[in-house]
């Protein structure tokens, strides 16, 4: 579904990604971790180009992102974003934050817009808060709304940075239940997370960066239990 070829990306003379060659399919779970400054939010903003490649190729769907002649707009309507900080509209209700991108975009009339917003809501347990304002809510219940708001677009893969970093602790599992549903429902998703335990139990592979470099992947259980690299171990042992 993602195909990355020699992804490179400098802030100036600053090298952040040299060259990740990486293939994300369809249905995977990849989950990206690794220590702070490593890369990782670079490198989910280059995979929609929020953050503009320096080097190499990324390949969405069969579409080549990085070709100055397609449509960018319409490639990222695919591929919903969760950042650590909700980024939420906060003077818009969370109903209209749900049914602004749909109806703007044309995928549905404000009808079905309103309709897919109460379906969403109502499966994240948040019906009765269509007319409050972002201010209104908890950590926990903004970030589940900035997920639905994300799959009212009917998205292929999504791509969540740190979406538990910014909540205190008893919001965690709130948002972390939301997303293993939606893992459970089939949903491509690359996920960067200092959640050890997702990663372990909803993670079909695991992305360790290292200064701009995927030092050492696997799948979870291999990962968890043998990992190879030194600085995967150094990492591990404070995090676990
Ligand atoms: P991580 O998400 O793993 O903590 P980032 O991808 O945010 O790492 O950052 C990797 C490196 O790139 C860091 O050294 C950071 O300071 C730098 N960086 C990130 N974004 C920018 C930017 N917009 N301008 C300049 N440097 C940046
Ligand atoms: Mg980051």
């Amino acid at each position: 579904m993602i195909d990355v070829k020699q992804l490179s990306k400098s802030f100036g003379d600053h090298l952040v990604l040299d060259k990740i060659d990486q293939h994300i399919y369809p249905g995977e779970k990849v989950v990206v971790i690794g220590p702070s400054g490593s890369g990782k939010s670079t490198f989910l903003r280059c995979l929609n180009l929020l953050e503009t490649p320096t080097g190499g190729s990324i390949t969405f769907d069969g579409v080549e992102l990085t070709d100055p002649k397609v449509d960018i707009d319409a490639v990222r309507r695919q591929m919903g974003m969760v950042f650590q900080h909700f980024n939420l509209f906060p003077n818009m209700t969370i109903r209209k934050n749900i049914t602004l991108a749909p109806v703007r975009t044309k995928l549905m009339s404000q009808a079905e817009a309103d309709d897919t917003a109460t379906a969403l809501l109502k499966r994240v347990g948040l019906e009765e808060k269509a007319d409050a304002y972002p201010n209104q809510l908890s950590g926990g219940q903004k970030q589940r709304i900035a997920i639905v708001r994300a799959l009212a677009m009917r998205p292929k893969v999504m791509l969540f940075d740190e979406p538990t970093s910014a909540l205190d602790p008893e919001m965690v599992g709130e948002v972390l239940d939301v997303m293993k549903e939606l893992a459970e429902e089939g949903m491509t998703m690359v996920v960067v997370t200092h959640e050890m335990g997702f990663a372990r139990e909803v993670g079909t592979r695991v992305l360790f960066m290292d200064g701009g470099h995927i030092l050492e992947e696997n799948e979870p259980k291999e990962f968890f239990a043998h990992p190879r690299e030194q600085r995967t171990i150094d990492f591990l042992s404070k995090v676990l």
